[in-house]
């Protein structure tokens, strides 16, 4: 069997590596960072299947994972939503997350490159795993967990005039708290503080102070910027997954499941590859048209709901749609799953 290199150790580029090296494929995997490391990320995994997380071979590593099955949407102070998901969602840091899957994948046989960043280009057995592409883009993503916070349910989201934040527990007491607001240069503070100004700037000066009570980890506060959400039509001829490939909006919680579907999607097209049953070119096409299929309306639709709930007269439809019980939660998430 040919070996298939993956750029890219967040849980697209694991997923996959696990997969294959489950059905015999040498799998070497080139991550730029090194492991433990906290991500950008909400940390909180829903619309995933088990059968997807069985497929891939990690459903063991959500084991302990807490489930979240109900949470309250708010805006500006005010409670607009009280929901409860079909199927619990799954809170793990990525810091212990990424770190697990990396040490089982090394356990059954896959070679780990840790602060390897490999050029971006498109070559046979090469699929790209690495994560948002950088560009210029109106967002910027904070994340910090804390400890010592309240939290009456599994998940708690605030919208601002400006973004929205999520709060949920993961493990050890600590709950991650992660936003994502248009970028503005006139926001300033250094780790949580800059969080906290943002939050204040779009309305939402009680949940930063309420913050700013609780004891914040600034090693896990991390901030990105310069990304575009939204689904891709591929420009080159590179083999890319999870992020690399489209991001959904954060407030659908599913870009995590999304990674994790799209290394499911891949290994029919890889492994055949790798057996010298199909041709790169022939793989890499296939998996780009399932990954369309599979992808492109849930984007879609994500990226129009986000944008509604980012416009006032949009959050106030939706909160007096709520308050009369009219709002549709179960078929709009159903659009974004
Ligand atoms: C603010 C924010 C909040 C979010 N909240 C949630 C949430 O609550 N739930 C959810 O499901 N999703 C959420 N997401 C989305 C989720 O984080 C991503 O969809 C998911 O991490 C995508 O996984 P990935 O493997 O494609 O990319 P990543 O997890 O980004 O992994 C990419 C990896 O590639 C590495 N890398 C980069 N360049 C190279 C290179 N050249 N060579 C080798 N390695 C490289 C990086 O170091 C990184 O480890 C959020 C995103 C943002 C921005």
């Amino acid at each position: 069997m040919k070996e298939v290199v993956i750029a890219g150790g967040g849980l697209a580029g694991l997923g996959l590596a696990h997969a294959l090296r489950n059905r015999g494929v040498p799998v070497s995997l080139h991550e730029a960072a090194r492991y433990p490391r906290h991500r950008v990320c909400g940390e909180f995994i829903s619309g995933v299947s088990a059968a997807t997380l069985a497929e891939l071979g990690i459903e063991d590593a959500f084991a302990d994972a807490a489930r979240h099955r109900s949470g309250t949407w708010h805006r500006m102070g005010r409670q607009m939503l009280a929901f409860e998901l079909p199927e619990p969602a799954l809170a793990v840091s990525r810091h212990r997350l990424d770190l697990r899957l990396k040490e089982e994948f090394e356990r059954i046989g896959g070679r780990v490159f840790e602060g390897s960043r490999l050029p971006r280009e498109a070559r046979p057995g090469l699929v790209w795993s690495a994560g948002r592409r950088l560009e210029r883009g109106p967002w910027i993503g904070l994340k910090a967990h804390f400890q010592g916070l309240d939290l009456s349910d599994g998940l708690e989201m605030h919208l601002g005039r400006n973004g929205y934040a999520g709060l949920t527990p993961v493990e050890n007491g600590r709950v991650n708290v992660c936003a994502l607001f248009r970028l503005d240069r006139q926001r300033s503070g250094r780790g949580p503080a800059l969080l906290f100004d943002y939050l204040a700037a779009g309305g939402n000066a009680e949940l930063a102070e309420r913050l700013s009570h609780a004891a914040a980890d600034s090693a896990s506060f991390l901030g990105v910027s310069g990304f575009e959400l939204g689904w891709r039509t591929p420009q080159d001829d590179l083999c890319a997954i999870g992020d690399a490939a489209g991001m959904i909006p954060p407030l659908t919680g599913n870009g995590m499941s999304m990674a994790f579907e799209a290394a499911e999607t891949a290994i029919e097209p890889l492994l055949a590859w790798s057996c010298g049953e199909s041709g790169w070119d022939e793989s890499v096409a296939r998996l780009r048209e399932v990954m369309r299929r599979r992808f492109s309306r849930r984007v879609a639709c994500a990226m129009a709901l986000q944008g509604l709930l980012l416009q006032p007269f949009g959050a106030a439809l939706a909160s007096g749609l709520s308050r009369t019980g009219l709002l549709p939660f179960r078929p709009l998430l159903a659009l974004v799953r």
